[in-house]
């Protein structure tokens, strides 16, 4: 029996390193939007996050995004973001136990 890899991945906020599923991917558009991909797939430059709004405070307030998008974030930006965040985390929480460790 082999163990099974679980991709890890880093939350942008605090730092901690996580599996995929535990995390929500923020993503940056070839259009240049900013947006909470919940699929994991769309394409562009992706940031995660802890499926908490704690961290995507961290991140609005230490400006964690603009770093990992490598873009400047306007503020009405993490504004949006984070309604969009409040209203994902529920569903990320239900939709979690039904994602597989082995999408990659
Ligand atoms: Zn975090």
């Amino acid at each position: 029996m082999r163990p099974r890899k679980v991709p890890l991945r880093k939350c942008v906020a605090c730092q901690e390193m996580k599996p995929k599923k535990e995390l929500i991917r923020v993503v940056r558009t070839p259009e240049e939007e900013v947006l909470i991909d919940l699929t994991g797939k769309k394409a562009g430059r992706g940031a995660y996050l802890c499926g908490k709004v704690s961290c995507f405070k961290l991140a609005k307030k230490s400006r964690a995004l603009d770093r990992a998008l490598k873009q400047t974030v306007g503020n009405e930006i993490y504004d949006q973001l984070e309604q969009d965040f409040i209203s994902v985390e529920e569903q990320f929480l239900a939709n979690k136990e039904l994602i597989s460790d082995e999408d990659e």
